[in-house]
């Protein structure tokens, strides 16, 4: 097939259908607007069925390789006395912390690596433009490129460029959930050994966990606050946002903000989700935060964006390269495990970071009831019903290569 594709966004999205649409014979070109890969974030995971796909795309000992390693994750007094601890390994590999959690930035890395030999990647340079006609689209770029395709997928996150340019400003399909979220690299002065911290107090909620063998750790710091008005691409004004909101907190809190300037790979964003009633408009679709955004509360964006690229490749590969029937047939595939995982977010958002000291205690009574129930692994089933709601479709007579 000598169809032509342009992904806008190389983090998770991206390459994993980059990766699909190399396998089933199309021509991938990813712009991405960062110089490099773009390092950071926590640690995400991939649970349940996205499982499966990392191992059909041959990357599951690549990813479990890179993955975290962490034990589990403890709450600790001001005074970091661990009062309550949830092991990794309770729930099937599925619970809390997953059996298959890796930095953000290292899955981007391996998807990278799979697919850089056979996918071209532009970075640095964003979509400025779009015109499609009866025979593909005419992209121009920020840079001056102008260059055509036959079809362009937005995989650029929660605030996509191309679902701005396609179907309108962002206010129309985000829905705030009523929380903020920074993650950043700081050294691993708790000497923690592959494990996490999390302290609350009412309406914020920090955590440290290690990473990299302890030789580093992962500063989180989340709050909760109606939707603010600051710029998205303003990093030093989220900066004071963030110190703002965790002033006179205690535990490691005050050193964590001073962590903040420092930090190589600092983010911050709300906790959203993308509501839309298409993912597609003629030769153009959306794919993973761009188009249904969970939200890093649900702790399934990165499956959800990893299983929507193989039903995205995989259909357009079933329909021969007609967008048409191959959108419409992804987009039927992918919104009932979309709905459900959204579904499990908004739940999320009422229970974290709790308003007062109360629900901080009963948090922590939770986890120190859940491990202690015999049936405690079918409640996180039923807890985490999202993460295997969907039949994954076979595509493997398809593959060329
Ligand atoms: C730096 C970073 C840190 C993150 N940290 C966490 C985390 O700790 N926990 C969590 O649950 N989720 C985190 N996320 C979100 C998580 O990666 C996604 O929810 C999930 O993996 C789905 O990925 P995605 O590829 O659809 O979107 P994203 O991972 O958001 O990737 C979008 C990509 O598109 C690029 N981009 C944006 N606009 C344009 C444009 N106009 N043109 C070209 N490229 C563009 C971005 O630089 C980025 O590389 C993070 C995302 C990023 C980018």
């Amino acid at each position: 097939m000598n169809t032509q594709i342009l992904i806008s966004g190389g983090s998770i999205a991206g390459p994993a259908l980059a990766h699909w649409l190399h396998r089933f014979g199309f021509r991938a070109t990813i712009v991405e607007r960062s110089p490099g890969l773009r390092p950071g974030g926590q640690a995400v995971d991939i649970r349940g069925i996205a499982k499966e796909v990392v191992r059909r795309m041959g990357l599951d000992a690549a990813v479990r390789a890179a993955c975290t390693d962490t034990d589990g994750i403890s709450v600790v007094t001001r005074n970091n006395r661990r009062v309550a601890t949830m092991r990794s390994d309770l729930f099937d590999g599925d619970g809390l912390i997953a059996e298959i959690e890796i930095l953000r930035g290292d899955l981007s890395e391996v998807f990278y690596e799979a697919t850089k030999d056979n996918t071209e990647y532009l970075f640095g340079d964003r979509i400025e433009s779009l015109s499609e006609d009866a025979d593909g689209v005419s992209v121009g770029f920020a840079s001056g490129l102008e260059r055509r395709f036959d079809l362009v997928i937005g995989a650029d996150g929660l605030h996509s460029g191309v679902r701005s340019l396609v179907f309108g400003p962002e206010l129309d399909y985000i829905r705030h959930l009523g929380h903020y979220l920074s993650f950043f690299t700081v050294p691993n002065r708790l000497g923690l050994d592959r494990s996490a911290v999390g302290y609350g107090e009412p309406g914020r909620t920090a955590g440290i966990r290690s990473i990299h063998e302890n030789r580093e750790a992962m500063g989180f710091l989340s709050f909760r606050a109606e939707q603010l008005a600051y710029d998205y691409r303003d990093v030093d004004a989220q900066r004071a946002l963030v110190r703002s909101r965790f002033a006179g907190a205690a535990w490691e809190i005050p050193w964590l903000l001073t962590q903040m300037d420092s930090a190589p790979d600092f983010f911050f964003d709300s906790c959203s989700q993308i509501e839309m009633d298409s993912w597609s408009a003629g030769r153009v679709a959306l794919l993973g935060d761009a188009a249904c955004c969970p939200s890093p509360l649900s702790g399934q964006g990165t499956s959800v964006a990893i299983v929507g690229a193989y039903v995205l490749a995989g259909e357009l590969a079933a329909a021969g390269g007609d967008h048409v029937v191959a959108f419409a047939r992804y987009e039927a595939a992918m919104r009932p495990f979309v709905a459900v995982n959204q579904k499990m977010g908004r739940s999320n958002a009422a229970v974290s970071s709790p308003r007062g000291r109360l629900g901080i205690l009963a948090q922590v009574m939770a986890v120190i009831v859940l491990p202690r129930l015999p049936f405690k692994s079918l409640l996180m089933r039923a807890m985490l019903r999202g993460v295997n709601a969907i039949e994954l479709p076979d595509y493997a007579h398809l593959a060329t290569h």
